[in-house]
This record gives structure tokens, sequence and C-alpha cells, in this order.
């Protein structure tokens, strides 16, 4: 996977971003495919001086889809 580094909050340009699970009920990303279910927990990293969700991503995208089947 791909590291992203976001230096700043593009809407207010505060610096201090904290990255923090994403706990709600259905907090992840699930793709079911051939009868399986797969399943990767959201993260977001949130701007704390505006409280913007500026990024929201999978720590395990490979978990949905494997990379011999990723789509194109
Ligand atoms: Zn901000």
């Amino acid at each position: 996977m791909k590291e992203v580094k976001i230096e700043k909050c593009p809407f207010c340009g505060g610096v201090e971003l904290v990255e923090s699970n994403v706990s709600t009920m259905t907090g992840a990303v699930s793709v079911s495919a051939n009868s399986t279910t797969r399943i990767a927990v959201l993260f977001a990293t949130v701007c704390r001086d505006c409280g913007s969700v500026v990024r929201l991503f999978c720590k395990t995208p490979e978990n949905l889809y494997p990379k011999k089947e990723r789509r194109e």
C-alpha cells in the first residue's frame, strides 16, 4: 500500500492532524464477490483545528481485493 503524507488541512491550513479509527456500527468497507464478503476497517484523518475529515481510508485495502483480482 502506498503511503500518503498529509502535511496540512486543505480546509483551514491546520497542521495538527489526528488519525483515528472510525468506530460506528458500519465503520468498515465491505465488498461482496463470489459469495465471499471481505471487510476492511475504516480510518479517518481528522483536523484538530476545524474537525474536517481530511481523509477516509482503509489500512488493509488488500483485504478487499487481493492484488491478482484487482480491477483496472
Ligand atoms: Zn482544518
